[in-house]
């Protein structure tokens, strides 16, 4: 009995791996829908589930800037102030952050009470930084507010509020260009500073990468959520018509978290997860991808499991809760190198109440952690390289020109995408298998000349180095 049980979980595990398999064939059509989608977002208003947004950033940081610029960045539970001192030739001599937690109360309020908590801090801060004698030299002073929910950008210093996420509701806010409530506050308390720039947070990390490196193209954000950005030829925003930039480009954000296609290998898992979630059809890349899901398709896993078999014991309620297992518990299983896997036993124990589980079924949870995560991470891996092949930068000659052979030289031109994003950075496994994938679908003769770079806090200085470029 227990023998043919013991069948039917590795039996479900083999379907698992089967469904969700990314042979590198796969990965190539992925490639090819990442660079059809974003051609078609950028064709037409809702021409694809890429919304491909302007930011109408032109210029990107090139480690030239010099001065005092400081940034803001409001995320989902508490904002964060930054001050940089640039002295010219890619250097930041002094960097300050404050962070402060969003307090509950005001996520529900009036906008006005909202910017007005967040002015006070910051002057505050800068009070606290700039001593008197300064005083003078911050007037005028640039900041780059990263605002971390939908926002529809009309400038690239102002964007109305499409809607709040994260569990905010100011009504007053929607549709509401998010830098004027900011810019008020600010004169409200006296600083005399200017909103020189609205910061999507990957194009935050694009400017952080190509502040050090100008070979750096394209951005991608893997955390709790997911994004990327790219520069893009201003003649190729086809739904632009006529858009006039001064340097003939324009970094697209792509929200590339709801990219959606045939060929992504979806499970009933996935499907169950979406019909779960707070938000049904919306975000399909990024609930096979980021740190906000992985944990949970583990656990979802599992509990399929559990129905097929007693090796777990009978099915508990935490196995039953969404995301009680989290990404960096699952990691922590997948990276367990005990040779008895104690930290397996431990973590089903404690998150998911299973216990005394034989070793045998240790190495098969360990396994489904191995499927999910290298699922991910080639997935994000086909996505970096669907950017690369739109710009013709993927040795393929692109979907409109090959450029990545420079016209002069006849060779390959090196091509630097930044990554930020702790599920990347922390998840050696995920990190690992990324590069591989990226490698692999490149091929040897390319794959030399992409480099992906880790860049850091791109919500806070690559905020401030946006405000420098922006600067009045
Ligand atoms: P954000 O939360 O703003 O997206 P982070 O880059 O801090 O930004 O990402 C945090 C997310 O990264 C966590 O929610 C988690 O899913 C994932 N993460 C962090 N550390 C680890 C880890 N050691 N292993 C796996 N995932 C991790």
């Amino acid at each position: 009995q227990s023998r043919k049980r013991w069948w039917r979980v590795v039996k479900a595990l083999d379907e698992f791996e089967e469904a969700a398999s990314t042979p590198v064939g796969r990965l190539k059509q992925v490639v090819d829908a990442m660079a059809v989608e974003m051609h078609a977002g950028l064709a037409s208003e809702g021409g694809s589930k890429l919304k491909m947004l302007l930011t109408f950033v032109d210029k990107l940081p090139d480690g030239s800037e010099s001065g005092i610029y400081y940034a803001l960045h409001v995320g989902g539970t508490e904002f964060r102030i930054t001050r940089i001192e640039l002295g010219g030739q890619r250097s930041i001599l002094v960097h300050d952050v404050e962070r402060k937690p969003i307090p509950q109360h005001l996520m529900t309020r009036t906008s006005e009470e909202f910017f007005d908590f967040i002015a006070l801090s910051m002057k505050e801060f800068v009070d606290q930084k700039e001593n008197n004698s300064q005083l003078s030299q911050i007037r005028g002073k640039d900041i780059g507010f990263t605002f971390s929910f939908p926002v529809k950008q009309t400038s690239v210093s102002s964007g109305t509020l499409i809607k709040w996420t994260k569990g905010f509701a100011i009504d007053d806010m929607v549709e509401e260009d998010v830098v004027e409530c900011l810019q008020n506050a600010l004169s409200g308390r006296g600083l005399d500073m200017n909103v020189a720039a609205l910061v999507n947070e990957s194009v935050g990390t694009l400017s952080v990468g190509h502040f050090y490196d100008e070979d750096t193209v394209a951005a991608v954000v893997i955390g709790t959520d997911t994004n990327a950005c790219y520069l893009e030829r201003a003649d190729a925003i086809i739904k632009c018509q006529g858009l006039l930039t001064t340097s003939g480009g324009m970094v697209i954000n792509m929200e590339w978290g709801n990219f959606w296609s045939s060929h992504l290998p979806r499970t009933s898992y996935d499907i169950d997860l979406d019909a779960e979630s707070q938000n049904p059809n919306d975000q399909g890349f990024e609930k096979m991808i980021s740190g906000m899901y992985l944990g949970d398709i583990v656990r979802r896993v599992i509990c399929k499991m559990s129905l097929v078999t007693d090796v777990f014991g009978p099915c508990t309620s935490k196995m039953l809760t969404q995301f009680v297992l989290s990404t960096p518990l699952m990691a922590a299983m997948h990276e367990d190198e005990s040779p008895d896997l104690s930290e397996v036993a431990k973590i089903l124990e404690e998150t998911l109440d299973i216990h005394d589980v034989p070793l045998k079924v240790r190495k098969l949870i360990v396994k489904v952690c191995d499927v999910v995560t290298r699922r991910a991470a080639r997935l994000a891996a086909s996505g970096i390289v669907g950017i690369l092949k739109k710009i013709g930068r993927d040795g393929t000659g692109g979907i409109t020109s090959g450029r990545i052979r420079s016209v002069e030289s006849g060779k390959m031109r090196r091509t630097v995408v930044a990554i930020e994003g702790e599920l990347y950075t922390n998840y050696t496994m995920f990190r690992e298998y990324l590069n591989k994938a990226v490698a692999e679908i490149l091929g040897e003769e390319i794959a030399p000349y992409v480099i992906l770079k880790v860049t850091e806090d791109g919500s806070g200085i690559g905020a401030a180095l946006l405000a420098a470029t922006n600067s009045a």
